[in-house]
C-alpha cells in the first residue's frame, strides 16, 4: 500500500482523522477541488483549493498580512507566539545528520529521530518545541531557482509536541495554533486560509496530515503520526508525535509579496548578484512568477510543455520567455547552492564523490558554472562570504568557520579546474554526438564533469537519479548456523580488568561458541578482538551479533559444559593502546587541520592501527609532523579517560554530536569515553586509563584513501618503540654504506640523489643523439 492507498484509507473517516475542533467552531467545511479533486476544509464557498496548481501566487504585489518582514524577524514573530503559547524555543540542530541513518537534516522532526535497536525512536528534549531548522535536500534541483518553493538549503519552522494523553498536545491544540499564527500573529484573514488533506508516509510510520495553504503558497504541512509500522500491518503509538513543519522562507515571502520568494530571503546577497550581472527588474514579468508555481520540472516528462503552457498563457513564445527568466533562475539558483554550502561545511561536511559529500560537490560545481556562465566577476568564496554576513545575526558560528569554508572552496575551485580542462577534451571528442542521460551520468561519476560545464541539455531527473545511486547502501548483516536472537544476551566482562573466567557454554555449532559471559573483547567499533583459549583450546575470533557474542574456536565444544577462559592479556594490552591513540590522533588531528576533521572510520591491530578521517586534501609532510606533535604531546600531558554512562539526550546536549565520530550507536543509552575535556566519543571500546598509558605515538604513514578522505596509519608503546629502533637500525646501516656519519645521512644522499640525475640526463642526451 502506497501513500494514495493510505490517504483512501484516511479519507474513508475525515470525522476520526482530519476534522479538528476549530473546523466545528468556525463552520469550516470540507470540500472537493474542481480542479484537482484533493479534499480541503475552506470558510468561504470556493470550489477550487489553494494549492499552486490549482491557484497562482496571488500574493505577489499584493501580501495579505499585517507588515513586510525580513527573514530574522519572520523567525523572531514565528517563536513569540509560539513561546507565548508554552512552548520550548530550540536551537537549530547541525545540517550534516550524525545521529539518524540520513546524511543531511532533511526536515525538522529528523532532529528528534533516533535509532533504539534498529527501530525508529523519539528524543525530544522538551514538550512541546519550537525551532528553526535549516534543512538540506537535492532531490530538486531542477526546481530550484525556478518555483519559489524549491531550495536545496531551507528554513523548517519546526513546531513538534509528543502526545500521550497526559503531555503534549495533539491534533486540536496544533490547527488551533497553526491558525491563530497565520490570523492573529500575521494578519491573515480567515478565509484565505485553506486545510487540504494528505497522508504522510516515513520511515516505519505513517499519519494523516493538514496542510495550510494561503493564496496559492503552503505555507505549512501539520503530520499527525501516529502509527508504527507499514500501512499493512501497523498498530497505533503509545506517543504520538505532532510534527508540523512550515516554510520559513514562504512565510518571509508571502508577507513580503515580492516576484520570488528567492528575492526576500538571502538578505543582500541576491541584489548584489543581480548587480553584477547587469540583470533589471522586469515588470512584464510580474504574471509569470504569479504562475512558476505551476512549474514543477521533475514530474514532468516534458519540462517544456509546462513551460509552454505558462507562456501560453501570457501570450510569448516560450522561447523568449525563457530567455527572459533563465538569468533571474540561475541568480537564484546560485545564491541558494552558495547559501547550502555555508551550512553544510560549517556543520562539518565536505564535499567528495562519496555519501553524502557527494551532492554538495554537485552544488558546489553548479556554482562554478553559475558565476562562469554569467561573467560575475565574483568568486563563489565571496558569495559564501557575504551569506555569512547575512546569517552570523542569527547564526554567530558561521562567523568562526568563514575561513575554513573559503579554504575548502577554493581547493575544490581548483580541482574543478582540472576537471574542465579534461572536459574540453571530451566536449571535442564529442561533437556533434547526442548525449544519453546514461553517458552523461557515466561522464559525471567518472570525471566529476556536469552536463552544465558540458554546454548539455540537463535532462530531466538527472541530478534527482545520481542522488538516488549514492544513497546509502543497506548493510548486510553476518549470518550464523543457529538464530542468534533467540539466545540470551551475553554477560559482558572485559570492561572489568578480568583475563581468567569460567563459563558455560549455551550454545555450540561447528566451531562456533556463545557463552553465559564473556571477557573476550569481539572485533567492534573498529578494535580487532581479543585472543586466547577455552579450555585450552585457542580462540581464533570473537563476533558480535547483537547482544551476543560468539567465539570462533580451533576445535569443538559441548553444549551445558563448564569452562575455563583465559584472554591473551598482551594483545589485549597493546590493542588498548592502539585504541586510545585513535582517540588522541583524531583530536590532535582536528587541532592542526581544522573542525571539518570527523572519524571516517578506524581498525586497530596489534601491530599497528588506522584512522581514516575526512578532510578535503592529501597532508604535507608538515602537517603529519605537527599531528604526530599534538599527539605526543597529548601523551605526554597524561589526561585522565573517563568511562561514564549517560541517557542519549543528556549525552548530545553536554557533549554534541560530536560524540557520533564511530556512528550511530543505536541505544537509549550511550558509553561515553573523554580524554582529558578535548575528545568525547560514544564508544564501545576498551581504552587505557590515561594518555600517558599509551607511551608515544609514531605516525607510520598517510594516503589519500578516497576523495576526502585520509588515512593514517600509526603504533604506540612497545610497538612504536620496536619500530623506532628498526628504523635507527636502517639508519645505521645506510650511513655505514655511505661511509658517513648518521647525522650526515640526509646531505650525503642528496648529493647521491643529484649526481644520480645527472647522470641520467646525460644518458638520455646521448640517446636523443643517436
Ligand atoms: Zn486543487
Ligand atoms: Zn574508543
Amino acid at each position: 500500500m502506497a501513500k494514495k492507498e493510505i490517504l483512501e484509507f484516511f479519507q474513508k473517516k475525515p470525522e476520526r482523522f482530519y476534522k479538528v475542533r476549530l473546523f466545528d467552531e468556525l463552520g469550516f467545511k470540507r470540500k472537493q477541488c474542481k480542479n484537482c479533486g484533493k479534499f480541503f476544509w475552506t470558510l468561504t464557498d470556493q470550489e477550487i483549493c489553494n494549492d499552486s496548481t490549482c491557484r497562482p501566487y496571488e500574493f505577489i504585489g499584493n501580501p495579505p498580512t499585517k507588515k513586510p518582514l525580513d527573514y530574522f524577524e519572520t523567525w523572531k514573530l514565528i517563536e513569540k507566539f509560539f513561546v507565548e503559547n508554552g512552548h520550548t524555543p530550540l536551537k537549530p540542530y547541525p545540517v550534516v545528520c550524525r545521529w539518524f541513518p540520513l546524511y543531511f537534516t532533511i526536515a525538522g522532526i529528523v532532529d528528534f529521530y533516533r535509532l533504539t535497536d534498529s527501530k525508529l525512536d523519539f528524543e525530544f528534549p522538551a514538550n512541546p518545541v519550537i525551532l528553526p531548522q535549516i534543512c538540506l535536500r537535492f532531490n530538486d534541483l531542477a526546481n530550484t531557482g525556478v518555483n519559489s518553493r524549491s531550495y536545496t538549503c531551507f528554513g523548517m519552522v519546526q513546531q513538534s509536541s509528543l502526545f500521550d494523553g497526559k503531555q503534549g498536545y495533539w491534533k486540536d491544540e496544533c490547527i488551533e495554533l497553526d491558525f491563530r499564527l497565520l490570523t492573529e500573529a500575521f494578519g491573515i484573514k480567515p478565509e484565505e486560509i485553506v486545510f487540504i488533506e494528505d497522508a504522510w508516509l516515513g520511515p516505519s510510520a505513517f499519519g494523516a496530515c493538514l496542510e495550510y495553504h494561503v493564496q496559492g503558497l503552503e505555507l505549512g504541512n501539520a503530520v499527525f503520526t501516529e502509527f508504527v509500522g507499514n500501512p499493512e500491518n501497523f498498530v497505533e503509538m503509545e506517543k504520538k508525535v505532532v510534527d508540523m513543519g512550515g516554510g520559513w522562507e514562504r512565510f518571509t515571502w508571502i508577507t513580503q509579496g515580492t516576484p520570488t520568494s528567492y528575492d526576500c530571503v538571502f538578505g543582500p546577497v541576491v541584489e548584489k548578484l543581480k548587480k553584477l550581472s547587469g540583470l533589471k527588474e522586469d515588470k512584464s514579468l510580474q504574471n509569470y512568477w504569479k504562475l512558476a508555481g505551476l512549474l514543477s520540472f521533475d514530474e514532468a516528462s516534458e519540462p517544456n510543455a509546462i513551460r509552454k503552457l505558462v507562456a501560453d498563457k501570457l501570450k510569448i513564445s516560450p522561447k523568449e520567455l525563457e530567455k527572459k527568466v533563465s538569468k533571474f533562475e540561475t541568480i537564484y539558483a546560485l545564491a541558494d547552492h552558495t547559501r547550502a554550502i555555508v551550512f553544510a561545511i560549517s556543520d562539518l561536511g565536505i564535499p567528495s564523490n562519496v555519501g553524502g559529500g557527494y551532492n554538495l560537490r554537485v552544488i558546489l560545481r553548479r556554482a562554478f558554472d553559475f558565476v562562469e556562465k554569467l561573467e560575475l566577476g565574483v568568486e563563489v568564496e565571496e558569495i559564501a562570504s557575504w551569506h555569512i554576513d547575512y546569517l552570523k545575526k542569527m547564526f554567530p558560528y558561521l562567523e568562526d568557520r568563514r575561513e575554513e569554508i573559503e579554504k575548502i572552496v577554493r581547493v575544490e575551485k581548483e580541482r574543478y579546474r582540472k576537471t574542465k580542462e579534461k572536459s574540453k577534451r571530451i566536449v571535442e571528442s564529442l561533437t556533434g554526438k547526442e548525449l544519453s542521460e546514461e553517458e552523461l551520468i557515466k561522464i559525471y561519476e567518472s570525471e566529476g564533469i556536469t552536463p552544465e560545464s558540458l554546454g548539455v541539455k540537463v535532462p530531466p531527473l538527472f541530478y534527482a537519479k545520481l542522488t538516488q545511486k549514492h544513497e546509502k547502501p543497506v548493510e548486510v548483516e553476518e549470518k550464523f548456523p543457529f538464530d542468534v536472537s533467540t539466545l540470551q544476551p551475553t554477560k559482558i566482562l572485559y570492561y572489568q580488568p578480568i583475563y581468567e573466567f569460567h563459563a558455560t557454554v549455551l550454545k555450540a555449532s561447528g566451531d562456533l561458541v556463545v557463552l553465559d559471559q564473556t571477557a573476550f573483547y569481539p572485533t567492534s567499533g573498529g578494535q580487532a578482538h581479543d585472543t586466547g583459549y577455552i579450555d585450552n583450546i585457542k580462540v581464533k575470533e570473537v563476533i558480535k551479533a547483537g547482544k551476543v557474542i560468539l567465539h570462533r574456536i580451533e576445535g569443538s565444544l559441548e553444549e551445558g559444559k563448564r569452562v575455563l577462559c583465559k584472554v591473551d592479556k598482551d594483545r589485549r594490552e597493546i590493542l588498548k593502546q592502539h585504541h586510545t591513540a585513535t582517540h588522541i590522533v583524531n583530536a590532535a588531528a582536528r587541532k592542526v587541520l581544522g573542525e571539518h576533521v570527523w572519524q571516517h572510520s578506524a581498525y586497530k591491530d596489534v601491530d599497528k592501527a588506522r584512522l581514516d578521517i575526512t578532510h578535503y586534501d592529501a597532508l604535507s609532510e608538515e602537517e603529519v609532523e605537527k599531528i604526530e606533535a599534538e599527539a605526543n604531546k597529548i601523551v605526554r600531558e597524561n589526561l585522565p579517560i573517563k568511562v561514564e554512562i549517560l541517557p542519549r539526550g543528556e549525552a548530545e546536549q553536554k557533549y554534541s554530536f560530536r560524540i557520533y565520530q564511530g556512528g550511530i550507536v543505536p541505544e537509549k543509552e550511550l558509553r561515553i569515553v573523554s580524554i582529558g575535556d578535548i575528545d568525547h566519543e560514544a564508544c564501545g571500546g576498551l581504552h587505557c586509563n590515561s594518555t600517558g598509558e599509551v607511551n608515544c605515538i609514531s605516525i607510520l604513514r598517510t594516503k589519500r584513501v578516497q576523495d576526502g578522505v585520509v588515512r593514517l596509519e600509526y603504533c604506540s608503546g612497545d610497538v612504536a618503540i620496536s619500530y623506532l629502533k628498526e628504523v635507527e637500525n636502517i639508519l645505521g646501516e645506510v650511513a655505514k654504506k655511505l661511509e658517513v656519519p648518521e647525522e650526515k645521512v640526509p646531505e650525503a644522499v642528496e648529493k647521491l640523489f643529484k649526481e644520480w640525475k645527472s647522470k641520467r640526463k646525460e644518458l638520455k642526451k646521448r640517446k636523443v643523439r643517436k
